[in-house]
C-alpha cells in the first residue's frame, strides 16, 4: 500500500495511535466515501451546477450513508471519531462537488460551538442532530465590521434578558440549520472577554435572514445576512458563559474548524492534480505525451509535493487536537499553508490542461472555483499568518524575560 493510495493510512501510525478497531471503522467510512465521490457525486455536481441549487435529496442521502454524525459523540448516537479520523474522510469527500463538502463540513464541525455549552443544552441538540439530520451555522462576520473583537453586534441586558441588535452575512446553511451560534459583543465591555455566543434557531422573533446573492463557487450554497432587531435571547441561550465567545468561537470551533478546511483543501487539489495527471498522459504535443516532458514532470511533482505537505501539517493540527492541546497556532499554519498549496495546484492544473482547461466541461474549472471558497472560510491567509506571528512574537518576548530573569537571580546569587 502507497502513499498515493492511501496517504492516511498507508503507514499503520493512525491504527497504532488510535486502536485496529476505531482506525479501522474510519477506514471503511472512507472507502464508502470514496465510493460515493466515484459513483455518485458526478451526478449530483451536475445536477446543483445546472439548477443552482442542493437538492433535499441529497441532504438525505448523506444522512442515509451516516456522513452526518461522524464527530457527534456515541452517548448521542454519533460515531464519535476523532480528528485524525475524521479527516482523511473530509479529504476524500472533498474529491468531489464543493457544496457537498460544504454540507459534509456543516454537519460533523459546526455543532462543536456546543462542545463548550451546558450539560442541557448538548442533551437536547445532540441527539437531535444525528436523529433529524440536521446540521448548524455559524455567525460570526459582519458587514460593517471586522472579525473578532472589532464585532459590532451587541447584546445588552435587560430585565433577566438579553437583547441583541446588529447584523451579519456571509453565514452558510443559516437558512438549512437546526440552531445558529451567534457571537456578539456585550454593551460597555471591552478586549475578547466583551465577546459572548448566543444560540438561537432562524425563526427566533427579533431575527430576519434574508438570502444573499450565488457565490462564484461552491454553487448551491446559501449564505445568509441575519439581522438582529431587539431580539431577546434567555440566560439558558448563552453558549459557555457570558464573557467566554471568543473561546467559545476559537477553540471550539474555529480550531479544529480551520484545519479541517486545510484538510477540504488537500482533497481539492488532489483532485486537480489526479486530472491533470490523466490529461498529460492523453495529450500528445509534438509526436510525444506532455507526461513524457521533464518539465511537465517536475511540475507534476512540486504539486504533489504541495499536498502532501498541506496534508502533514493537517495531520500533525488532528493528532494534537485529539490529545487535548490548544492547536491555534497550528491550525493557521496548516490553513495558511493549504491556501498556498491549492492556488498553486489548482492553478497548475488548469495550465497543465491548456486552453480546453478554462472550459465548463473540463474537470479543473470548477475545481479552480471553488478553492477560492475555502481560501475565505474561517478567515483569510493574512488571518492565519496574524495568529502565527502573534504567537511567535509572544514566545520570543517570554524567552527574552525569562533570559533577563535567569541572568538577574544568577547575578544576585
Ligand atoms: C463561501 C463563504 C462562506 C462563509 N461562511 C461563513 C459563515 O458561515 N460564518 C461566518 O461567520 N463567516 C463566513 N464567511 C466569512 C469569512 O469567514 C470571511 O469572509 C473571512 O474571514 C474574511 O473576513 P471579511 O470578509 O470580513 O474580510 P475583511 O475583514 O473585510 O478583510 C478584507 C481583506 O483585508 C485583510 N485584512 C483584514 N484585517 C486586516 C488587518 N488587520 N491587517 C491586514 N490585513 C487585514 C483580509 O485578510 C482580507 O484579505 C464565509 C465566506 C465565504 C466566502
Amino acid at each position: 500500500m502507497s502513499l498515493f493510495d492511501d496517504p492516511w493510512f498507508a503507514s499503520g501510525e493512525l491504527a497504532t495511535l488510535y486502536g485496529e478497531e476505531k482506525a479501522g471503522r474510519a477506514r471503511a467510512i472512507r472507502d464508502r466515501a470514496r465510493q460515493f465521490c466515484k459513483e455518485e457525486a458526478p451526478s449530483w455536481g451536475e445536477q446543483i451546477e445546472r439548477d443552482g441549487k442542493i437538492p433535499e435529496a441529497l441532504w438525505q442521502r448523506m444522512t442515509e450513508l451516516g456522513f452526518h454524525k461522524l464527530t457527534l459523540p456515541e452517548w448521542a448516537g454519533g460515531e464519535g471519531l476523532p480528528l485524525a479520523l475524521y479527516f482523511p474522510i473530509l479529504e476524500e469527500i472533498a474529491h468531489g462537488h464543493g457544496a457537498i463538502r460544504m454540507v459534509f463540513h456543516a454537519y460533523n464541525s459546526i455543532w462543536r460551538t456546543l462542545e463548550k455549552g451546558s450539560s442541557e443544552q448538548q442533551k437536547y441538540w445532540f441527539p437531535r442532530l444525528v436523529k433529524e439530520g440536521r446540521s448548524a451555522a455559524f455567525a460570526l462576520t459582519e458587514p460593517d465590521y471586522g472579525t473578532g473583537i472589532d464585532l459590532h453586534t451587541m447584546a445588552s441586558e435587560q430585565d433577566g434578558h438579553f437583547v441583541l441588535n446588529g447584523r451579519k452575512h456571509l453565514i452558510t446553511f443559516a437558512e438549512e440549520s437546526a440552531f445558529i451560534t451567534v457571537i456578539a459583543k456585550m454593551e460597555g465591555a471591552a478586549g475578547r472577554g466583551a465577546l459572548t455566543a448566543f444560540l438561537l434557531t432562524k425563526d427566533h422573533p427579533g431575527l430576519e435572514l434574508e438570502n444573499m446573492a450565488p457565490m462564484m463557487g461552491d454553487i448551491g450554497c446559501t449564505h445568509a445576512i441575519l439581522t438582529f432587531k431587539d431580539c431577546r435571547v434567555t440566560k439558558d441561550e448563552v453558549i459557555g458563559g457570558v464573557g467566554n465567545g471568543y473561546d467559545v468561537a476559537l477553540h471550539a470551533f474555529l480550531d479544529q474548524s480551520r484545519a479541517g478546511i486545510a484538510t477540504s483543501m488537500v482533497g481539492l487539489s488532489q483532485e486537480a492534480l489526479n486530472a491533470a495527471l490523466e490529461q498529460v498522459q492523453n495529450r500528445k504535443t509534438f509526436g510525444k505525451a506532455l507526461v513524457s516532458r521533464q518539465a511537465v514532470q517536475m511540475k507534476l511533482a512540486e504539486m504533489q509535493i504541495a499536498v502532501q505537505s498541506a496534508r502533514l501539517l493537517c495531520m500533525d493540527a488532528a493528532k494534537k487536537y485529539d490529545q487535548g492541546e490548544d492547536i491555534s497556532v497550528e491550525a493557521s499554519m496548516a490553513k495558511a499553508h493549504a491556501i498556498s498549496a491549492s492556488q498553486r495546484v489548482t492553478d497548475d492544473a488548469l495550465n497543465l490542461f491548456g486552453g480546453i482547461g478554462y472550459s465548463k466541461t473540463s474537470p479543473v474549472e470548477r475545481l479552480y472555483r471553488d478553492a477560492r471558497s475555502l481560501w475565505f472560510e474561517e478567515g483569510t491567509s493574512d488571518m492565519q499568518k496574524m495568529t502565527v506571528a502573534e504567537a511567535l512574537i509572544t514566545h520570543a518576548r517570554r524567552q527574552k524575560r525569562r533570559a533577563r530573569h535567569r541572568a538577574h537571580s544568577g547575578a544576585g546569587e
